[in-house]
């Protein structure tokens, strides 16, 4: 048989699920990427993640050249399209004459809508489109409750999840052995990886980043956290401390294996390791959102739960005003502006930040908690549809296993707590660098000596705050009684 691997958010060529499949089954194999015009050609012309899955494809193709190279077939490697790739695959199948495409899942609503335009096209013309679980280690109804449900509380499911994890589970997808199959290039289709020019795209900052692409630059980055992973429960809540991985954007694209990543986080806990107990529990919450998104789905457009679909949240030009304030970080908040400044420079922010930024949008500022998520899905470089509606919906209190609505987040106590000196603060707003540590978390309860210290003028300098935050506390505490009253 001869087949063709479709990438999509799996971009390596080391423990890859479908990948392994693909080979083991084919006689001969081809490898596709397709810079979807789809989802492209609504982009901004500068996003870093285009850029970082580019960087990535570089990687991924000298990997697959180097791996037909081994096995003594020179001329293998990626093939490149900039098409929409729901009718790019089917065509390219067409062209190959093969009679199976691999692809791993992706249950975004949207990667579903095109995979199953891709599978009748295929069939059309005798192709089978053969799918994996690769991207998370439970997936769809594998951990349900005991009724066979999926769950919508995070406990329950973490101590299901880990009573279901065998060795299995975590065992690499192997490739390098299977890859004599790879087949070489057809002249025509033998080209380097597109420039982002070529696909109608900048620079951006991406190389200036702390992020390196590719499996290599996934690897270097957990060889780094492995040596701080022991205290990651006590550094992760520290936005200034170098604490939690930075491989999100890994995850998101596929260029690490998660199974590489829980099999190490796993055997760490087992061994009664904390840091290593706290992470895993993350990537099981990532499973989690994962699981909730597929048996869900309405979750991408609406509340979780039904009842939180009455809130009504502010709107007209004054939303938009203090929407536009918070995109810009201009809220007079420092802990909230520096953060926003984060993932404006960086296209990154701490999960901390990411808690206290949302909390302030909707419980602060009264904004429909969907202007956040799709501010934070243009601006990541790890967006990841599930993840991020996860959090959104969990700040808005309206998601599964969510914040309790009453509970608000105090913007200036958050800073107090877990940027105690204001290391983080100071770092994205060199403007209020002069100010004692004390002043700096609500700098408009700083003394007129300490402002003028600091060469700080509010209002003209740095802003003054937006909202007074017991006045929107009272006010956010009456807009979700509505919740209340339906129970
Ligand atoms: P680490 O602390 O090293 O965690 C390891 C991995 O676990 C992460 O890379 C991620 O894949 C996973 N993970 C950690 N926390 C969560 C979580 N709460 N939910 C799901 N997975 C998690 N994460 C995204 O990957 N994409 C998003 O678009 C995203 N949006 C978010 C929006 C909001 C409002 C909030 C509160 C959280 C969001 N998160 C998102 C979760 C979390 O903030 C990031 O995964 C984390 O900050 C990434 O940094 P890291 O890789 O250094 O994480």
């Amino acid at each position: 048989d001869t087949g063709l691997m479709w990438f999509r958010r799996d971009l390596r060529a080391s423990d890859n699920a479908a990948l392994h499949h693909a080979l083991r089954h084919c006689r001969q194999l081809w490898c596709v990427f397709v810079f979807d015009r789809d989802i492209l050609d609504p982009l901004p012309r500068a996003d870093r993640r285009v850029e970082f899955i580019r960087e990535s494809l570089v990687a991924l193709d000298a990997r697959l050249r180097e791996l037909g190279a081994e096995h003594g077939r020179p001329g293998t490697g990626l093939i490149v399209l900039h098409d929409q790739a729901s009718r790019a695959i089917p065509a390219l199948a067409e062209r190959l004459g093969v009679q199976a495409v691999f692809a791993n899942h992706d249950d975004e609503p949207a990667a579903l809508a095109r995979d199953a335009q891709v599978l009748g096209a295929l069939a059309h013309q005798g192709v089978l489109l053969r799918t994996h679980k690769d991207h998370v280690i439970f997936e769809r109804r594998e951990v349900l409750t005991q009724s066979e449900r999926a769950f919508g509380v995070f406990t329950p499911y973490k101590n299901a999840w880990l009573k279901a994890l065998t060795p299995f589970h975590l065992k690499a997808y192997p490739i390098a052995k299977h890859a004599g199959a790879l087949a070489p290039l057809p002249e025509g289709l033998s080209r380097p990886v597109p420039t982002l020019a070529e696909i109608g795209f900048q620079r951006t900052n991406l190389s200036q980043l702390a992020l390196p692409t590719g499996e290599d630059g996934a690897h270097q980055l957990f060889d780094d956290f492995l040596q701080r992973i022991d205290r990651y429960d006590e550094a992760r809540d520290y936005p200034a401390v170098k604490g939690p991985s930075y491989l999100s954007a890994h995850l998101r694209f596929g260029t690490v294996s998660v199974r590489a990543l829980a099999s190490i986080a796993h055997g760490l806990h087992a061994q009664g390791n904390p840091g290593a107990s706290t992470w895993l529990s993350e990537l099981i919450w990532r499973d989690f959102y994962h699981q909730i998104l597929a048996n869900f789905p309405h979750v991408a457009q609406r509340a979780f739960k039904p009842a939180y679909d009455a809130v009504r949240y502010e709107h007209g030009k004054a939303a938009d005003a203090l929407f536009q304030a918070w995109c810009e970080g201009r809220t007079g908040y420092p802990l909230v502006d520096a953060a926003m400044a984060q993932i404006l420079q960086t296209g990154y922010m701490h999960n901390r930040l990411r808690m206290v930024v949302a909390s302030f949008l909707v419980k602060d500022l009264g904004i429909h908690w969907q202007w956040g998520e799709r501010y934070f899905a243009e601006h990541l470089i790890d967006f990841d549809l599930a993840a991020n509606n996860g959090g959104w919906q969990w700040a808005s209190s309206s998601g599964c296993d969510a914040q309790p609505w009453f509970r608000i987040f105090n913007p200036v106590t958050q800073s107090e707590r877990f940027d105690p000196q204001g290391r983080f603060i100071r770092r994205y707003l060199p403007q209020l660098a002069g100010l004692p540590d004390a002043a700096i978390h609500a700098p408009w309860k700083a003394s007129p000596v300490e402002l003028a210290a600091a060469g700080l003028v509010l209002g003209d300098n740095y802003p003054l705050p937006l909202v007074d935050h017991a006045q929107a506390r009272e006010k956010t505490l009456a807009r979700y009684a509505v919740v209340k009253e339906q129970g």
